[in-house]
C-alpha cells in the first residue's frame, strides 16, 4: 500500500526541503515523490537534506501543473495548515490513514503539500477530496514541510510498514492462552479471591467481569499465564 502513495510537492520554494522530505519519506516507506515546478531543482542542498535519500530526488517527477501531478490518482488529500472556511471536510493524519485503508487495494492516493510561505491556494484545495490538517498549537500551527510530511509518513507506516502486524505475546515464542485456559485461570481467580477473604463468591460476579475486561485486553501468552496460576496457587496455600 505504501508503494500506492504518492507525496506532492507544490512549488516548494528550498531545495533543502525537498530533501527533507526525501528522507522524511524514506525514513517512513513512502517512495514516490511528485514536485510541481519547484523553484531550484535538482540542487546540491536537497542531495545534501536528502541524507542518502537520494534514489527518491534522482527519480522524483517533475510536472508544470498540480492537475498533471494528481491525473492519475483516485483519491486526493491536501495537507494545509490552515482551516478554511468552506467546504472541505478537515481529517487528521490518521482519519486520512483509516479512508485509505478503506480502498481497495492498488487506488493511488496523493497528499500534496503546499509553499513554505504561502501553502496550498483555494483553486488547488478544489481538487482535493479532503483537507488534512495535522493538530498542533494553534497559536503555531506551521509545521516545516519535512516535518509535516514526517507526521503524515509516520501515520502510514503504522498502518501499512514493516512493523504493521504486532506481534502478541512473548514475540510469538508462547502460544496465546485459549479460551479454555483462560475460563479455568478464572475459575481459579475467583476461588482464590474466596479463599483469601477479598471477597464472597456470591459478590464477585461484577468484579470478576471487570477483571476479565482487562485480561482481555492483554492477550496473555501460556508462559504469562503459568507465571499468574503460581501466584494464584501460592496465594492459596500461604493464606491455609
Ligand atoms: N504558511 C503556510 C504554511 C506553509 S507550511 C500557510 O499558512 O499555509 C508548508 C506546507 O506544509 C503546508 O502547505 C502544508 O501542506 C504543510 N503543513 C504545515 N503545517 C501543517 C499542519 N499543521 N497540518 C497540515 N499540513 C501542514
Amino acid at each position: 500500500m505504501l508503494s500506492n502513495i504518492r507525496i506532492v510537492l507544490v512549488e516548494t520554494s528550498h531545495p533543502g526541503n525537498i530533501g527533507g522530505v526525501a528522507r522524511a519519506m524514506k525514513n517512513m516507506g513512502l517512495s514516490q515523490l511528485y514536485l510541481v515546478s519547484p523553484k531550484i531543482f535538482p540542487s546540491s542542498d536537497a542531495t545534501a537534506r536528502a541524507a542518502g535519500a537520494d534514489d527518491l530526488l534522482a527519480k522524483a517527477v517533475v510536472c508544470e501543473s498540480l492537475a498533471e501531478a494528481i491525473q492519475d490518482c483516485s483519491v486526493v488529500f491536501g495537507a494545509s495548515a490552515r482551516s478554511r472556511t468552506i467546504s472541505w471536510p478537515e481529517i487528521t493524519p490518521r482519519a486520512c490513514v483509516q479512508i485509505v485503508q478503506s480502498l481497495r487495494p492498488n487506488t493511488s492516493v496523493a497528499i500534496v503539500f503546499g509553499r513554505e510561505n504561502s501553502g496550498l491556494k483555494n483553486h488547488e484545495l478544489d481538487v482535493c477530496q479532503y483537507l488534512l490538517r495535522i493538530p498542533c498549537n494553534a497559536a503555531f500551527s506551521s509545521l516545516n514541510l519535512a516535518a509535516a510530511v514526517q507526521v503524515v509518513g509516520y501515520e502510514f507506516f503504522l498502518a501499512f510498514g514493516e512493523q504493521a502486524t504486532p506481534s502478541i505475546g512473548d514475540a510469538g515464542v508462547n502460544p496465546l492462552a485459549t479460551a479454555e485456559q483462560m475460563e479455568s485461570f478464572y475459575a481459579h481467580l475467583r476461588e482464590t479471591i474466596a479463599d483469601i477473604g477479598f471477597l464472597h463468591p456470591d459478590k464477585s460476579k461484577s468484579i470478576m467481569r471487570r477483571l476479565r475486561r482487562i485480561f482481555n485486553r492483554i492477550h496473555l501468552d501460556t508462559k504469562e499465564l503459568d507465571i499468574l496460576r503460581g501466584i494464584l496457587r501460592f496465594s492459596q496455600n500461604h493464606n491455609k
